[in-house]
């Protein structure tokens, strides 16, 4: 790069960086905070990607449950290019009546069709726009959070997150008090009439697959009425039908008052939102932003909802979750194994970062994770017997090899 003073018209320059290796005429860099498998997908169908070699991948991952009704599903793929093709943006001070149609089939499809929608693009924007509305709801301050908690990186979400790693000094407030996930004893003292929220997954994600038990959701839901607090669902990860009903907490028969949503609801597309229940008035200004609900982020929503609905894809992920817990209970091998539907966590008495490297590497299957032992499923909504199958059959041939490295090692 030619620094500040240096001499140069524009044709040396242009001699100069042609002399140059293309890795050396580089302006910038990315800031480097993604440790970065090597692979780079170029396309990708269905629960499959392929890199640039033609070798395919199975995605039990889906690009962190994102990918909700699968990788670039043909419906999906026209709709969004249809739309592409009409008008792609313009802002909320015009009608953009994809809005209006995304919220009825979320309404529908989700049993919330008393709920309002606001739209934002990610999942911690809608935890901070659920933040914002509860407290300007309450007047109050308060938000109480549980441990392990992961409610996403901005301001607000971070501090209600349970990873003083990721808490800039910035971020952290003594507004937020965290209670222990799961844990019934305190919730009378945590919760007051001073707390205007209450956030929780109905499923940690981050946290390793931890299931929030009914009772716990139930007592969260009954201390809420007692003080008048907001109760925050964060439907982000577990949300979406991935767990085999639209919304995990709805397992537990409660209604939450502020559901938090992003990741499958875009299938990729950049879109989140929250839905609000019907005690609490909007007015203009309140809540805003410049690319919430755009043409292109309401037409993914839609086409998703559609796939959903016309593909039976919660069934599905209720019939697949089971298939796989069942196939990965034969296999064995694991100290806990967790989940709802196509949200699973195996936890194993070792860190699974070798399984998971033999799992990518040797057998071509992307896997997530959740802190140092326990591999995490979250792919498409519409995986198939045949994909559990190759996973299954791909987990059980890394177990034996795992023992017996450890046979070697010992
Ligand atoms: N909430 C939960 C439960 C999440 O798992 C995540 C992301 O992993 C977020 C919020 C933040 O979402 P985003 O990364 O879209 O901001």
């Amino acid at each position: 790069m030619l620094t500040h003073g240096t001499h140069a018209n524009t044709t040396e320059t242009i001699r100069i960086f042609a002399d140059l290796p293309p890795t050396i005429v580089r302006m910038s860099q990315l800031f480097n905070v993604y440790p970065l498998y090597d692979i780079e997908p170029v396309r990708a169908q269905g629960s499959y990607l392929w890199d640039a070699d033609g070798t395919r991948y199975l995605d039990l991952y889906g690009g962190h449950a994102v990918i909700s009704v699968g990788h670039t599903h043909p419906r999906y793929v026209q709709a969004l290019t249809e739309q592409m093709q009409r008008i792609s943006f313009y802002s909320n001070s015009v009608h953009i009546p994809q809005q209006q149609e995304l919220a009825d089939k979320l309404g529908e499809l989700s049993g919330h069709s008393d709920y309002s929608l606001f739209l934002c693009n990610s999942g911690a924007e809608a935890n901070e726009n659920a933040l914002k509305l509860a407290s300007f709801h309450t007047g109050r301050k308060g938000v109480v959070a549980f441990t392990k908690s992961f409610h996403g990186r901005t301001a607000g979400a971070v501090a209600i997150t349970d990873n003083p790693a990721i808490v800039a000094p910035v971020n952290s407030t003594e507004h937020v008090t965290f209670l222990p996930f799961n844990g019934l004893d305190g919730l009378d003292l945590g919760i007051t009439i001073a707390t205007c929220a209450v956030i929780v997954e109905g499923i940690q994600g981050v946290g390793g697959i931890q299931v929030a038990t009914d009772a716990f959701l139930q007592a969260l839901r009954t201390r809420c009425n007692e003080t008048g607090a907001v109760l925050i669902l964060d439907g982000v990860q577990c949300g979406y039908g991935r767990t085999g009903k639209f919304f995990s907490h709805q397992f537990s028969g409660i209604r939450a008052d502020i559901i938090s949503m992003a990741k499958g609801m875009g299938n990729g597309f950049p879109i989140g939102g929250i839905l609000i229940a019907p005690e609490f008035k909007a007015s203009y200004g309140l809540l805003g932003t410049t690319f919430g609900g755009n043409h292109l982020a309401c037409t993914a929503g839609i086409a998703v909802l559609d796939i959903m609905r016309d593909e039976s894809l919660m069934a599905n992920a209720d019939r697949l979750g089971t298939y796989l817990m069942d196939g990965i209970r034969q296999v064995g091998g694991y100290k806990e194994l967790r989940g709802r539907g196509l949200m699973i966590g195996i936890e194993y008495d070792f860190s699974v970062e070798n399984l998971r490297h033999n799992l990518l590497f040797n057998h071509k299957q992307f896997t997530g994770v959740a802190g140092k032992n326990t591999i995490r499923l979250l792919p498409s909504l519409a995986l198939g017997t045949d994909e559990a199958d190759q996973f299954l059959e791909a987990l059980s041939e890394c177990l034996v090899k795992h023992r017996e490295t450890e046979v070697t090692q010992s």
